[in-house]
């Protein structure tokens, strides 16, 4: 008796979901909730770099002129500004070229081709080597190493950062894995902010390899969505403290700061590592774009500045994620058909849906001309084994459009999820 309510009323609610879905159809979207870009309005804040640093302003602090070759330490006073906010000291930061994804590329190229301190050999001539992937995690981290064929073993994310105990078990056991992909804070895509424990024990961790190394990309250490402004362990000082220091490497950068195409990047790590580095990018370069660095640091002038700033994207990009999060509400809570992450800061929102359903929760929205990102990319090779991760990025899309996206996109978890319950009765 039950049951055939149940499924009376479940044929009730796919119907209701596919008469949405056909008026939705003819409405001719085109929406694209795909890539975690800031948005124009966002990109506005930060116009005035384009009259910075100012004809006859070329010369930095210590009198260098930004114009000229040189300095591949980047320009000391952002790189002071910086400093504290991803937490390394500034004499081991650099302040690079206009990306933190390309340092981390190049951190892999100069790890397989030279040797990283404290490394036998290079990591080429070490055999096949791994990397621990915390899963839901970021599709370019894992496509580095895809490209260079690093095995990638997916560890499952916690609501306190990647699962430790996995981690530890095999860090210590297995010396082919030579490192792990870290987002501490405001994590792509889940949100998630790693607890003082996680960190601490990141740090104090032993590992079977002697050329570990954690990739802590801070890239959204200032991004708050929230007035509490969050602040996380300092996984350089711990692992120094621990007599562990080479193995952690800082990335971060102004992309969603400033200018996504045209901020700066930054590298942070122990000082046997900044010596490595600068040794094989004295190679590579003869020096940073120098004009830019100090063109942000006369924009930004300091950390407060910095965070001053965010609290300008949050006033445009708070909106999003409140709208995102309401419809999602109102339209799914309570159907069992999905879960979803509240982030306190960063770009993105996890949608959790019915094992099965993802790809073609997004397929189905394709049709209806909303682009979501792949089901998948948020695992490695872009393979989600349980097809139940679809990652929402609603900063770039208008207002209006975001919402006529998300109302969309809850449509089809509806359509899809009420097909799926009605096979399965
Ligand atoms: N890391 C993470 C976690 C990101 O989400 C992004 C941008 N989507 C990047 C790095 C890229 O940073 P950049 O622009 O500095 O290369």
């Amino acid at each position: 008796m039950t049951t055939d309510l149940g499924a009376q009323n479940l044929t009730a609610l796919l119907d209701s979901a596919r008469q949405d879905y056909s008026e939705l159809a003819g409405r001719g979207l085109k929406l694209d909730l795909t890539r975690g870009k800031p948005a124009a309005d966002q990109l506005d804040l930060a116009d005035e770099l384009l009259t910075l640093p100012g004809s006859k302003t070329h010369k930095a602090a210590d009198g260098t002129d930004t114009r000229n070759y040189g300095g591949l330490n980047g320009l000391l006073e952002l790189r002071q500004i910086f400093a504290g906010l991803l937490q390394v000291p500034v004499g081991q930061l650099l302040a690079a070229g206009n990306s933190s994804l390309e340092l981390m590329h190049d951190a892999f190229v100069q790890a397989l081709l030279g040797q990283v301190p404290g490394a036998q050999s290079r990591w080429a001539d070490q055999g096949p080597i791994k990397f621990l992937a915390p899963v839901p995690g970021y599709d370019r981290h894992f496509s580095i190493c895809e490209r260079f064929g690093i095995e990638m073993i997916p560890v499952p994310m916690t609501e306190t950062g990647p699962d430790m105990d996995v981690v530890t078990r095999l860090v210590a056991e297995d010396a082919s894995i030579k490192g792990i992909w870290c987002i501490p804070k405001y994590s792509n895509p889940t949100g998630t902010v790693y607890s003082d424990e996680t960190v601490r024990q990141l740090a104090e961790m032993s590992t079977a390899a002697p050329d570990f190394r954690i990739f802590w990309d801070n890239a959204y250490s200032v991004h708050h969505l929230t007035d509490d402004r969050v602040e996380i362990a300092d996984l350089l000082g711990l692992a120094t403290a621990a007599g562990n220091a080479d193995r952690v490497f800082v990335f971060g950068s102004t992309s969603k700061i400033t200018f996504a195409g045209a901020g700066v990047g930054f590298f942070g790590a122990s000082e046997a590592n900044i010596k490595w580095w600068l040794a094989g990018l004295s190679k590579r370069s003869i020096g940073p774009d120098k004009v830019n660095q100090l063109r942000h640091a006369t924009f930004l002038g300091s950390a407060e500045g910095v965070l001053a700033h965010m609290e300008k994207h949050r006033a445009l990009i708070g909106p999003k994620f409140e709208a995102t999060l309401r419809i999602l509400n109102e339209q799914l809570g309570g159907t069992g058909l999905a879960t979803w992450t509240e982030p306190q800061g960063g770009y993105f929102i996890t949608l959790e849906v019915p094992e099965g359903t993802a790809s073609d929760i997004v397929a189905r929205a394709a049709e209806i001309g909303v682009v979501l990102t792949p089901a998948g990319a948020t695992h490695p090779l872009g393979q989600d084994p349980t097809d139940s991760i679809i990652r929402v990025a609603p900063t770039f899309p208008t207002q209006t459009d975001l919402e006529a996206a998300v109302l969309a996109l809850t449509t089809c978890v509806k359509l899809v999820g009420y097909e799926q319950k009605i096979k399965q009765q």
